[in-house]
């Protein structure tokens, strides 16, 4: 049976290329934009899927693929996809979404529990020697007694709702629809902010989001509010942000993302009520096997390829780990 063929426009662990070439004819894009657009007019018509990363795909991308039936992507942003082109096309899109979630709930929660706590700054107060000089170390907040407000209800703000309610948190979202279920509903940002005392950020970067939370958001959460972006950057106005860490509208904030990463201003690197880290949301080495894992699998199941498991490279692969 001839291999179907995929573009690989992924960064993906060594192993993952072994396996798609196991099992795909793969065409490894050209990273540099003019090579990538002459490869994508020789060779675009033949191609079935793409396992993808970061790689834009808009409409522009697809016209020239017209045999394309599957994008599987790497992450579960599809910021970078134009969604609605993609669908109206009838291609497929698979992400990872649900493998990746516990774990960005996860960091979420820590970075919440980090920012409220003043964990890392009270790290360096050990570190340092100033307990022994300086004593008692300054009070954090309590999490379990705030009202958290989660910016899209969706499968990762979910997941962070379930661990919050465990902490005792109350709990209220925001998004464009209601859901069935038991936590308050908001149609309006701002208003949520006005009422929570913490905003956590898991909306998709959309027209819709970009900048959705502004000055008026910031002002509203107030200057003893805490947000934790683990969304995409660009859903806070970043300049906004510094603007009112400046002005001390804010406590602290808690930030994965960042509108221009990663490059991140010197105002915030600057900023000791900030935890920053760089994009690590889903960074495990379990969440990450397993979001590789399913980048193959997707494109393996469309094409009715026996699943990627048996006898093959991955086993192998994962004998050698042992
Ligand atoms: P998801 O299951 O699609 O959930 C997204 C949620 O956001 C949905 O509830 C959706 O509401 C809501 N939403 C859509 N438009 C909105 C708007 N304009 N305002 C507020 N909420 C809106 O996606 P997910 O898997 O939870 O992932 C969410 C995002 O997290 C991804 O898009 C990605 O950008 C980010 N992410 C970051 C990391 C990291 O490492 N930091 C890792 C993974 C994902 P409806 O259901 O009503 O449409």
């Amino acid at each position: 049976m001839t291999k179907p063929i995929i573009l690989n426009a992924a960064e993906l662990p060594e192993w993952t290329h072994a396996e798609l070439n196991a099992f795909f004819s793969v065409l490894d894009l050209p990273r540099e934009p003019a090579a990538a657009s002459a490869f994508l007019k020789e060779h675009g018509g033949k191609i079935r899927g793409i396992a993808l990363r970061k790689t834009k795909i808009d409409a522009a991308f697809l016209d020239m693929l017209p045999a394309l039936e599957i994008i599987s992507s790497y992450s579960a942003g599809l910021d970078n996809v134009d969604v609605e082109a993609t669908r109206a096309r009838g291609i497929r899109i698979e992400n990872t979404s649900h493998i990746l979630a516990e774990d960005v709930a996860n960091a979420a929660v820590g970075l919440a529990l980090a920012v409220t706590r003043d964990f890392v700054n009270a790290d360096a107060y050990v570190r340092s020697g100033q307990w022994p000089v300086q004593g008692h170390y300054r009070l954090g907040r309590s999490i379990s007694r705030m009202k958290v407000g989660v910016v899209g209800l969706g499968t990762i703000g979910s997941a962070i709702a379930k661990r919050l309610r465990a902490f005792g948190s109350e709990l209220a979202y925001f998004g464009p629809s209601r859901k069935s279920v038991d936590i308050p509903y908001y149609d309006d940002v701002g208003r949520l902010a006005r009422d929570c005392d913490m905003l956590i950020l898991t909306c998709p970067l959309t027209s819709a989001t970009h900048h959705l939370i502004d000055a008026s958001v910031i002002e509203a959460l107030g200057p003893d509010g805490f947000i934790v972006n683990i969304a995409r950057g660009p859903v806070i106005d970043e300049q906004a942000l510094i603007a009112a860490l400046a002005s001390d509208k804010l406590a602290g904030a808690a930030l994965d993302v960042f509108e221009h990463e990663p490059a991140v201003p010197e105002a915030l690197i600057r900023d000791r009520r900030l935890i920053l880290t760089p994009h690590i949301g889903s960074g495990t080495e379990e969440t990450r096997r397993a979001m590789a894992e399913n980048v193959v699998d997707a494109l393996a199941k469309h094409f009715g390829i026996e699943g990627p498991r048996s006898g093959t490279v991955r086993d192998a692969e994962l004998e050698s780990a042992n």
